[in-house]
């Protein structure tokens, strides 16, 4: 008798839940958690770097998160996540253990990453670690594609010695996107050729947005956003 899952037509199984297994977690940082996952299910499905999952993190709670690897055989993907101590999702990772069953639908989606438009300067958060690292190592072109990554000041100096390759930047107590935008007067860039990719906090995309487009004259449609948390909203 063939699983169910075998006679689904592919397109519709990345929409259903699977379980998968815990296999390593990692404390990276007090707020950051490496986690490896594993599962036969991952063997019939595929990723494209910039696509996301879905996880059931509760009896009814269910939140997004990006994969930075996937590898079909043997069949494991891997996922940073950021501990924000206010939501299920975070309560459910600090809880992980090695051995623990995680529903799990996807990978789907990817909009607006799949195809990325090169040269690129990207824009995000620590829940955009994941993504930002994979998009990275997806790009054979040397400094076609560069990530600046705002974090917690507190965890500044140990998040620059993980991720020599991108450039990680001090949260500011100012406005949202305040580190961002700073950052991007002091690094003088030729801006007229680069499409922007703007990941995280709404807030801080909505600000960043506003001044690319009104200080700096760069067209909307070189301006890709991808909200991944509000102020006050809970799982986007
Ligand atoms: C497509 C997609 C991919 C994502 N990929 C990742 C990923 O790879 N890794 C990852 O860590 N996150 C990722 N996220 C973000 C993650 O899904 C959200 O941070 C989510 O809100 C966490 O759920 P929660 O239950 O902990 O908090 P929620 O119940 O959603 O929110 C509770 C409270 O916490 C606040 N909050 C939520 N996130 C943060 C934050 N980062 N900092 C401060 N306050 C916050 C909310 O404003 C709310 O007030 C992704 C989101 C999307 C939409």
């Amino acid at each position: 008798m063939p699983e169910l899952s075998s006679l689904l037509p592919k397109s519709f199984e990345r929409f259903t839940m699977a379980t998968l297994s815990v296999s390593s977690v990692e404390v990276l940082t007090p707020r950051l958690r490496l986690v490896r996952l594993e599962g036969e299910a991952l063997q019939r499905r595929s990723w494209v770097p910039g696509q996301e999952v879905k996880i059931r993190v509760g009896e009814r709670d269910y939140r997004h998160y990006t994969p930075l690897s996937y590898r079909q055989e043997p069949g494991e993907m891997e996922i940073i996540f950021y501990l924000n101590q206010r939501g299920p999702g975070s309560r459910w990772v600090e809880q992980l253990r090695v051995g623990q069953p995680v529903p799990l639908a996807g990978p789907a989606n990817g909009a607006p990453f799949i195809p990325l438009r090169l040269p690129a300067l990207f824009f995000g958060d620590e829940t955009a670690l994941g993504l930002g690292l994979a998009l990275q190592a997806a790009q054979s072109q040397a400094g076609a594609f560069h990530a600046v990554i705002e974090v917690c000041a507190s965890e500044h100096a140990d998040i620059m010695t993980l991720f020599p390759h991108l450039t990680i930047i001090p949260r500011l107590e100012a406005q949202p996107g305040s580190a961002h935008i700073r950052w991007l007067e002091q690094a003088s860039l030729a801006l007229d050729q680069l499409t922007f990719y703007l990941v995280g906090h709404t807030q801080s995309i909505q600000a960043i947005r506003q001044i690319l487009t009104q200080r700096y004259h760069i067209e909307r449609q070189r301006i890709k956003t991808k909200p991944y948390w509000a102020d006050g909203k809970r799982g986007l």
